[in-house]
């Protein structure tokens, strides 16, 4: 890993928070067993995912999550209430049409994994709405600390290319992104929660000079440090300084967009926000909540198949605590969300409590 000198984390196993899925009683043709014959398939394409993902955290399972959500979030009510086509979410649009959502900007850097994730779907006649919640699920479970999201199968084949401009953009406001995700019908607890995905994330066309700078000191691990080191003071360009998206970074070894410094300070977000530092297990629990939320957007669940089985048990060790890097002071952070509004002061107190054990 390009940053494993900053691992700042410890690993301890605990017990993974995701009830295991029935295995069921359908004996596939590939040896499998399965709660439907509609899941047999899926163990072949995990094979193929897994020969992309080479079986790790890596730059393709990166790429895997983000796609889920920038499918997903193709979608939009209020323009279906318009007489429009809104889109029709996490339907694989943006594989089945990339020649159109591909020339959006904000889905710059996904072209290699539609491409691959496009050859795997073709391969096995699975749908590409299906192909992306599956990739994204089996890229979390490949992360440290990744809970093991449910998958159902059975989305129908995209009608059409999502309508230009849903994707949100690291240059938007709080405002802008909690009423796009909104009229998609996520909530802005949903936002962060998905925005645990930052964990394991880094940048590569915000600032082209230093491509794969992460968003947090450990891209390789799905842990709560994300949530922590965004609230440091921003000091730094890592890299150039006219990004448009882009605001100062704590350290140089690290990237902030401007969306995730509003989103952790604005009061809408940032009680939510804070409530992760250090909560493992609660950001696993709520991460794969909306994921299975985002999963669905433009779907109706009782018309899929439960095939949650096929993504694998996660195995790797789970973080323990976060540690402020560089031994940076916990008194620097910008902690905004207010004691009054998380039901007194016993929530800033344990917050600050548990920094100074930590710190
Ligand atoms: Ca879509
Ligand atoms: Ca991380």
């Amino acid at each position: 890993m390009k940053f494993s000198s900053l691992l700042t984390v410890s690993l301890v196993y605990i017990t993974t928070v995701s009830a295991t899925p029935s295995i069921g009683n359908v004996f596939c043709s590939n040896g499998h067993q399965a709660p439907s014959n509609t899941c047999c398939v899926w163990y072949d394409v995990l094979k193929d995912i897994q020969d992309l993902f080479q079986g790790i955290c890596g730059d393709d399972a990166h790429d895997a999550l983000r796609l889920a959500f920038h499918d997903a979030i193709g979608f939009s009510p209020a323009l279906t209430r318009q007489g429009q086509f809104g889109g029709g979410g996490a339907d694989g649009s943006i594989i089945a049409f990339g020649e159109v959502e591909l020339e959006d900007p904000s889905n710059e850097g996904l072209e290699s994994i539609v491409a691959s994730e496009k050859v795997i779907a073709d391969t096995h006649g699975v749908s590409y709405g299906d192909m992306i919640q599956f990739a994204a699920a089996v890229s979390v479970r490949n992360c440290p600390g990744g809970p093991r999201i449910p998958f159902l199968a059975g989305r129908a084949a995209a009608v059409a290319a999502a309508p230009e401009g849903l994707v949100p953009n690291p240059f938007d406001s709080a405002t802008t992104i909690i009423n796009r995700v909104g009229d998609a019908g996520l909530t802005p607890n949903d936002m962060v929660d998905l925005l645990a995905s930052h964990s394991i994330a880094v940048q590569e066309h915000i600032d082209e000079t230093i491509p794969n700078r992460p968003f947090d000191t450990t891209p390789g691990v799905f842990d709560t440090n994300f949530f922590l080191e965004t609230l440091l003071p921003g000091k730094v360009w890592p890299g150039t300084h006219d990004n448009k998206g882009e605001v100062l970074a704590p350290f140089v070894e690290e990237f902030r967009l401007q969306s995730d410094f509003a989103l952790a300070r604005d009061s809408r977000t940032s009680c939510r926000w804070q409530s992760f530092i250090g909560q493992q297990s609660l950001m696993m629990q709520r991460f794969g909540t909306a994921m299975q939320k985002m999963a669905l957007l433009g779907h109706n669940a009782n018309s899929l198949v439960d095939c949650s089985v096929v993504v694998p048990a996660p195995t790797l060790p789970i973080p323990g605590v976060p540690i402020l890097p560089f031994g940076l002071p916990v008194h620097d952070l910008e902690l905004t969300c207010p004691a009054a509004a998380t039901g007194g002061t016993s929530f800033l107190d344990g917050l600050l409590g548990l920094l100074g054990k930590l710190f």
